[in-house]
Order: C-alpha cells, then sequence, then structure tokens
C-alpha cells in the first residue's frame, strides 16, 4: 500500500478509536512586510492534558520518570516502519495527517539531521501527501520551540491560501532574484539571523540512488549550518548549544538559529502573555490557545517579523544580502 493510503488509513482508524486527538482551529492572516502569516487559534488545545507529554510543568510531574511516547510508540498511531525511522501520526492533532518521523533507537532532539534522515524526511515529503505540497521541519535544541527530547523530524500538508501554497515565507524566498541552487542566501526583509538555500530539483528528481539523494541533501544541509555559525560568529558569540528551526519544502532549505523559545507579547489592553514559537512560526504559521494570545498576535506592533526576531537572534549590522556557499 501507499505510504498516502497508510497515512489516510491510520488517520481514520486512530480517530475513530481516539487515540488520536483533533483540536478544531480558526484561521487568519496577518501580513507583515509582504509576508502572509498564517495565525492558527485551536482554543480547544489549552484543554490538551499536559501530563501526555514528557514537558512536565508540576514539581509532582518533575519527580516522575518520564514517559517516552515515541519509544514505544502507541501502535495506533504507526503509519510505517522504516529501516532507522518510524513514521507516525500526531497524537495531538491540527492539522489533518501530521506525521512525525522518529528515529528508531533513541536519539537527542539536539542532533543535527544525518544524511538518512533528510533522505527518509524527502521521500516521506514526496510521497505522504499524494505529491501535494508539503514542509518538513525539525526544532532542533532546547529553545527551539521542540517538547519532545526523542530526535523527531515533522511533516505536514500545507494549505493552498490566496497566495499559493504555504508556507508564507516563501513569498520572501520568491523575491531573490536569480537564485541559484545551492547557493545561500539571507534575504533583507527578515530581521533575524537566517539562511535559505534553494535545491536543485531537476537533480533531486533524477537521481534513482537513495545514497546520492541523501548525500545531496546533506550537502546542502551541512552546507547551511556551516554558513548559519559564520553569521552567528559575525553578530554574536554563539554558545556551546545551540538552537536552531529547520524548513525544508520541495523548494527550498532554510535554518534560523534561536535565542529564546518564548516570545513575551502584550495585547493592546497592555495584557502579558508569552508565546512558544517553532520551525512552523519561522515558516509564517503562528499557533495560539488562548483569546487573549490571539488578540496579542492581532495587534502586536511592529509586526510579526519583529516578533520572530525577539526568539531569533537579530542581525547586529546590517545583513549581507548574499553569501555566496560555492
Ligand atoms: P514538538 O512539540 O515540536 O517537540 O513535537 C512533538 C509532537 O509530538 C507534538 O506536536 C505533540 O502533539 C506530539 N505528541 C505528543 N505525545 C505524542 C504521542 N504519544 N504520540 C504521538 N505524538 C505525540
Amino acid at each position: 500500500m501507499s505510504l498516502a493510503s497508510l497515512v489516510k488509513q491510520t488517520y481514520d482508524a486512530a480517530l475513530k478509536s481516539g487515540d488520536l486527538l483533533f483540536f478544531d482551529a480558526e484561521k487568519s492572516t496577518r501580513s507583515d512586510n509582504g509576508v502572509n502569516f498564517l495565525i492558527t487559534y485551536a482554543p480547544s488545545l489549552a484543554s490538551k492534558p499536559r501530563n501526555e507529554e514528557t514537558k512536565l510543568e508540576t514539581l509532582d510531574e518533575k519527580k516522575k520518570p518520564k514517559v517516552n511516547p515515541f519509544l514505544p510508540p502507541n501502535p495506533a498511531l504507526v503509519v510505517k516502519e522504516l529501516d532507522e525511522h518510524r513514521v507516525l501520526l500526531n497524537k495531538f492533532c491540527i492539522v489533518p495527517h501530521h506525521l512525525l518521523i522518529v528515529s528508531k533507537e533513541y536519539r537527542k532532539q539536539s542532533e543535527p539531521l544525518l544524511p538518512s534522515d533528510l533522505g527518509v524526511a524527502w521521500k516521506c515529503m514526496m510521497s505522504a501527501y499524494n505529491g501535494a505540497p508539503a514542509l518538513v521541519f525539525y526544532n532542533c535544541g532546547p529553545y527551539s520551540g521542540a517538547s519532545q527530547p526523542h530526535k523527531h523530524m515533522q511533516l505536514i500538508p500545507l494549505e493552498m491560501l490566496e497566495d499559493g501554497p504555504q508556507p508564507p515565507i516563501k513569498s520572501a524566498f520568491d523575491e531573490i532574484k536569480d537564485r541559484k541552487a545551492g547557493q545561500i542566501y539571507t534575504l533583507d526583509k527578515l530581521p533575524f539571523i537566517h539562511v535559505i538555500t534553494p535545491l536543485d530539483r531537476n537533480f533531486i528528481d533524477s537521481s534513482t540512488d537513495k545514497e546520492e539523494t541523501e548525500d545531496y541533501l546533506a550537502q546542502m544541509f551541512f552546507g547551511l549550518l556551516d554558513a548559519m555559525f559564520q553569521q552567528l560568529r559575525k553578530h554574536t558569540s554563539p554558545g556551546s548549544e545551540m538552537s536552531y528551526n529547520f524548513i525544508m519544502t520541495g523548494q527550498f532549505m532554510m535554518l534560523v538559529p534561536r535565542a529564546k523559545e518564548m516570545a513575551f507579547i502584550q495585547d493592546a489592553d497592555g495584557r502579558p502573555t508569552y508565546l512558544s514559537i517553532n520551525s512552523l512560526g519561522f515558516a509564517g504559521m503562528l499557533l495560539v490557545k488562548a483569546p487573549e494570545e490571539l488578540k496579542a498576535l492581532e495587534t502586536y506592533e511592529p509586526g510579526l517579523l519583529n516578533l520572530l526576531a525577539e526568539v531569533g537572534i537579530r542581525w547586529s549590522d546590517s545583513p549581507e544580502e548574499m553569501v555566496d556557499a560555492t
């Protein structure tokens, strides 16, 4: 059976049996400097049982041994077993068919992606939703917005909004003139350190060798990681344990280093709140659970790109427009 059919079948069964919880959400958009952010408001997520996750909050819970929801996984959520990975459904789901690609053996979420991780993520991205646009992301390190310490990449199908298939950040990528696959760029309009590279689809699509695709993706990933550290050295003094967000679509890969997990925001009436931001935020997709968070995002000044800069790392001086990685 194809991966797409397995995803659909496992999802329908897990939803019916109650092993997977779907949370209804309202969507709205807010634009900043040409990026149409998608804001998802899911009030019912606020009632998600906290002790289902290893991000244990209360003192009593901290004393308990931590539960790893991916090892062993709930069999009802397992879509497919691969050599080194397992494709699982996200138990708490806002986007239907949200997948987790977890390492079969325990590995840390602070480890970089390996060629085999990238190869599997690419293959799943191309096949899990019958070739419809999709997004892979990886929240790496303690300030990246990850809630589980076991290595897991994530995959979601992208929605068609007014300006075509998401993610919203793609509109900024599309503005790079004469872009060349494998070159590493930074985008002037983003006020935080980041690096982005176009992928060579002709090369990937024509490759019939699994290792060749893995090597190509790993070369792009490690080239980006290197360029990200170069930018960090220029603008800050990076610590030893770096957190970053990774985004990959069929067109590009992007890395954003992180300084904080939570953004501090105030709504129009001055009420303060903290908002956890992960890779999806840097793709232009923000998630809120409470009405005051929604209000704060809708009215946040000086705009949502600057909200991201609060949890990323601002350029200390004007960024170079382009960094040639070749
Ligand atoms: P992150 O929060 O980015 O680390 O992603 C971890 C994801 O795992 C979250 O989106 C959770 O909804 C999801 N999750 C938590 N517990 C389980 C579980 N038992 N099975 C499958 N997914 C889970």
